[in-house]
């Protein structure tokens, strides 16, 4: 069992048997459509054998015994023949392609559901340019092992099959020559094939490494990084440099098959001259016909192709392997964080927490939280203070178990939460984060993230609540406004205000809150902390305080310093103890509570 965790991509890997099984079984419900496709195409390789030999028939019989109706007949066959062979080539290409689209289709359905039941830790550790990857483009590779490498097997086996019997019965001698070109053709294929791969995973690593230097240089943050610090050239000098190197090497793909191509078309053009120079002299000494070397050499490029392909198909099979492995390896990732198996539903919490000498590593031996023992009782709230890296916010993870404790329990009302239902902890359970996160949609919608019933007259209410209905208002469009990135651009405070009206809208029994650092301008600050009022009331909290208001509003405050707590009580008991909060307090406050008292 995996947790969370991946291997970095290998280019190529073998195709082991299991996971050929798993190929077979992405494949079953398709199993009907995949028959038609075999019918298909061994209809087309029969068929493709009717023109050669009715090419032989018109010359050594119709042409020869001067028969005029043979002839029609034998020409409409041909005719006839060509437009079978379309036909089914129409029919086999629609199979095929919705097979293959239909299994990525389900492929990326499969896949999506995985990641979205992940918890934070993988994509902490994840790339998210990765991520993407897989699930466009490496599932997009793997249609040449459906539609590709499946049908050319079948397809190249059977021509080839046929072809040699058809060869056989009508000349041995002549298959013998024509068979004993076909070397010249197998083993630069061969080759040829291997170093082409090595170049194109070659060529793949540089492709990504370019295309992520790119997202990471033209993307907002990046950009200003580069702007503010004027890095432009240095960063334009890596692009020319990577883009170079990722041009000499398309190069070297493309033209690494030069030779071996000139060979082919030789082969290919050239190999008939072996037939008509043999073939020929047995027919001026009488012991064959014409048309039986006019059809051995249309049935030559029938055995030529399928065996260059067959030879060439290795390399589509190997990197197809490659495609599933990498897929497989994010299919078969635990989730670990899920519902244990005899979790139960919570209700209408109370909204009781107990931190109960909570351990937390995020890497095992670093310890984030170190035997923490805290109590808030419902409707309480407690601050959290305390110098950076202290584990503010991994406290706030743990509540609605966005990481799980290592060692020690969180409790709800008293129950541990690894007993509840997911769904329904987090039901209960508010988390506004320092950034507001909007989706590039309408304000409405980013709202009924809380609550997908929420009426109008209920959005209305909770953007008053949370002061932010004015704003709303004199939107363009109202609630039907696009915000979020590219969207219409909501202050810093203004999309504060419009989650706590989201929140508002969840009405949680526990909340979860980072005040943000960032300061605003008095009079947004004076909106927020009327909104955050209104939402604090009667709920259970916990708040990363930042701002004297805060802390002063607190039932208790938690001085949490390397993982623990060190110092517990109100403000007025804290300062009073005059030891490490009371000296933050000094330091971070100073200008704020200079005359008020509150320093004292
Ligand atoms: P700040 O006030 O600066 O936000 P904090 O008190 O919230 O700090 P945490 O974010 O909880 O601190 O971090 C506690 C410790 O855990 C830090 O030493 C941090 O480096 C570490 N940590 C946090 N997240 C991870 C992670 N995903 N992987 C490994 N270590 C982590």
């Amino acid at each position: 069992m995996r947790h969370g965790r991946v291997a970095p991509i290998k280019s190529e890997t073998a195709l082991g048997k299991g996971n050929l099984w798993r190929i077979f079984g992405f494949l079953a419900p398709y199993w009907f459509r995949l028959v038609l496709i075999l019918l298909t195409v061994a209809a087309a390789a029969f068929i493709g054998l009717v023109p050669p030999l009715l090419v032989r028939g018109i010359i050594d019989s119709a042409i020869e015994g001067a028969d005029r109706p043979l002839l029609l007949w034998l020409s409409v066959g041909l005719f006839s023949a060509a437009v079978a062979l379309g036909l089914v080539g129409v029919l086999r290409s629609y199979l095929n392609t919705v097979v293959s689209q239909r299994i990525m289709y389900d492929l990326k359905l499969r896949m999506f559901t995985r990641l979205q039941s992940l918890s934070l830790r993988f994509y902490t550790e994840a790339r998210t340019g990765e991520l993407m990857s897989r699930l466009t483009s490496d599932i997009a590779g793997i249609d040449t092992i459906i539609s590709g490498s499946l049908v050319t097997v079948a397809q190249n086996v059977l021509i080839l099959t046929t072809t040699l019997v058809t060869m056989l019965a009508l000349d041995w001698r002549l298959t013998i020559v024509s068979l004993m070109v076909l070397p010249w053709l197998i083993i630069p294929t061969l080759t040829v094939g291997k170093l082409r791969r090595r170049l194109r995973t070659e060529r793949q690593q540089r492709s990504a490494s370019v295309n992520s230097l790119m997202a990471e240089s033209l993307g907002i943050s990046g950009l200003m990084l580069i702007k503010t610090f004027t890095r432009e050239r240095e960063v334009l000098a890596r692009f020319q440099r990577e883009n170079w190197d990722l041009m000499e090497l398309q190069v070297r793909e493309a033209l690494v098959g030069r030779w071996y191509f000139m060979l082919l078309f030789i082969v290919t053009t050239g190999g008939p001259a072996v037939i008509y120079w043999f073939g020929g002299g047995q027919v001026i000494s009488g012991s064959l016909t014409i048309g039986t070397i006019v059809a051995f050499v249309a049935l030559l490029s029938r055995l030529y192709t399928p065996a260059t392909d067959l030879m060439s198909l290795h390399v589509d099979v190997v990197t197809s392997a490659a495609y599933f492995e990498r897929i497989f390896e994010y299919l078969d990732l635990e989730p670990d964080i899920s519902n244990a198996p005899n979790a139960v539903d919570i209700e209408n919490a109370a909204g009781a927490l107990e931190f109960e000498n909570v351990v937390m590593e995020y890497t095992p031996g670093r310890r984030a939280l170190d035997g923490l023992d805290f109590s808030v009782e419902p409707g309480q709230m407690a601050a959290l203070v305390g110098p950076s890296g202290a584990g503010k916010t991994t406290i706030t993870y743990l509540i609605p178990r966005l990481y799980d404790p290592t060692q020690g329990r969180v409790l709800l009302d008293g129950t541990d939460i690894k007993g509840l239902t997911l769904e329904s902890l987090r039901e209960q359970i508010g988390y506004v984060s320092q950034e507001t996160f909007l989706f590039h949609d309408t304000v409405g919608v980013n709202l009924r993230i809380a609550r997908p019933d929420a009426t109008y007259d209920e959005m209305l209410e909770a953007c008053r609540a949370a002061s932010v209905l004015d704003v709303v208002e004199r939107l363009p469009e109202g609630f039907d406004t696009v915000v979020g990135e590219r969207g219409y651009r909501l202050s810093g405070g203004e999309k504060q205000r419009l989650a706590i009206a989201r929140m508002l809208l969840k009405d949680p029994r526990i909340l979860i809150l980072d005040e943000a650092t960032s300061s605003l301008d008095s009079h947004s600050e004076r909106a927020v902390q009327m909104a955050l009022a209104t939402l604090t009331e009667g709920r259970t909290t916990i708040v990363i305080a930042h701002r004297l208001s805060t802390v002063l509003a607190a039932d208790v405050i938690l001085y949490i310093d390397e993982g623990k707590v060190v110092e517990r009580g109100t403000h007025s008991e804290l300062m009073a103890l005059d030891r490490r909060y009371a000296g933050l307090c000094r330091e971070q406050f100073a200008t704020t509570l200079s005359g008020t008292g509150w320093l004292d």
